[in-house]
């Protein structure tokens, strides 16, 4: 690998180390926030190969990125997914990437927790809204919380850390996030709180599913002891240390609070579309330049092209009065 002659600066002296990387737009899910009922998903001659995806990684890995997460749609239904993951976790062996990380519903996870921490997996992010299994299955509109919770249980087996994220949903869950904190504690994992975002068309009003996490920070205050803590990745979280069970808490308030002047992500999916912010609608086409030549100089020149073009932050907004400000993609297709 060679060594990085020009890191990813944006215009605003953001380095860009961090690379988003969605596998697959599909998933065996069907999140209420995040897809529609009646999803259609993406012809197959669309979605990059295994080994684009690993060119395409190469190319940020060499521009600086230090860190790649793995992401969808749903990571762990794309066929012959671990291919990627060796291949990225040769690169943490070669000392050109720091870590490799994954967020899962973790429907598949107890076939592949143990291959993932192989591979060189340490952290992964599961999503986790509800720990009752009927409203599971309402949430998701199909999982089963069983095997959501045996795909933990071989995640704690093979060593890997988990985090969990939860999207706080106005009159769905937010009776769950008290319990959810207090069962994260006992499996000694962090979580992370998630506003709501207008991503995408669902089937239900979004401003009926917002719950603002600086209300339900109030509200925790009451009964926890949440300390401020400086733990940073780069991203919109702000963590605190619960003292009660010692793990993180994490806030994603892009709605209440954005932090955006800290980002150091970008995101491409599965199309090789790259994302510069997650609440925008600009984007840069890399498959083009991937296809059209087997050197990387085109891919490369469109990297930079893109890294020049990075926002100062989103502008998102959910208001009761219909004046949604959101982005017509999902979640699922940019890779959450
Ligand atoms: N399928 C995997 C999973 O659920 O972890 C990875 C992809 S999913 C799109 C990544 C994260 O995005 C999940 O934690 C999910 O809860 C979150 N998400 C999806 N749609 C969202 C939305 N509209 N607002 C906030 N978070 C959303
Ligand atoms: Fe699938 Fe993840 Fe979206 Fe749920 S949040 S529908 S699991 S991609």
């Amino acid at each position: 690998m060679s060594s990085i002659s020009r890191p990813l600066v944006d215009p605003f002296g953001r380095h860009v180390e961090y690379l988003r990387l969605s596998v697959t737009d599909r998933c065996d899910f069907r999140c209420l926030y995040c897809m529609a009922e009646d999803m259609v998903f993406l012809p197959k001659r669309d979605v990059l190969t295994l080994e684009e995806l690993r060119r395409l990684s190469r190319a940020f890995i060499r521009r600086g990125v230090r860190k790649i997460r793995i992401t969808g749609g749903e990571p762990l239904v794309r066929r012959d997914i671990l291919w990627l993951f060796n291949a990225l976790g040769a690169e943490i062996d070669a000392g050109a990437l720091d870590e490799l990380t994954l967020t899962t519903n973790a429907s598949q996870l107890s076939r592949f927790a143990h291959d993932l921490k192989a591979a060189g997996v340490r952290r992964i992010n599961v999503s986790l809204d509800s720990l009752d299994p009927d409203r599971f299955r309402a949430l998701t509109r199909r999982g089963e919380l069983k095997t959501v919770l045996e795909g933990l249980d071989a995640a704690d087996a093979a060593d890997l850390a988990v985090k969990i994220n939860m999207v706080a949903i106005k009159g769905g869950n937010e009776d769950e996030i008290e319990p959810m904190i207090r069962w994260c504690g006992a499996r000694g994992y962090d979580l992370t709180l998630i506003e709501t975002m207008p991503l995408g068309a669902v089937d239900v009003d979004r401003h009926t599913q917002f719950l603002p996490l600086s209300e339900v920070r109030r509200r925790l205050e009451q009964n926890w002891t949440l300390v401020d803590s400086d733990h940073r990745t780069g991203g919109p979280a702000r963590y605190v240390t619960v003292a009660e069970t010692g793990q993180r808490l994490g806030f994603i308030t892009p709605l209440t609070n954005n932090f955006c002047e800290g980002c150091n992500r970008v995101r491409v999916t599965c199309t090789g579309r790259i994302y510069m912010c997650l609440g925008q609608e600009d984007y840069v086409d890399l498959r083009a330049p991937l296809r059209q030549s087997g050197a990387d100089e085109l891919l490369d020149a469109a990297i930079e092209r893109a890294i020049g073009r990075k926002p100062q932050g989103h502008d998102f907004m959910i208001s009761a009065q219909g004046g949604n400000r959101g982005v017509a993609r999902y979640m699922s297709t940019t890779g959450g």
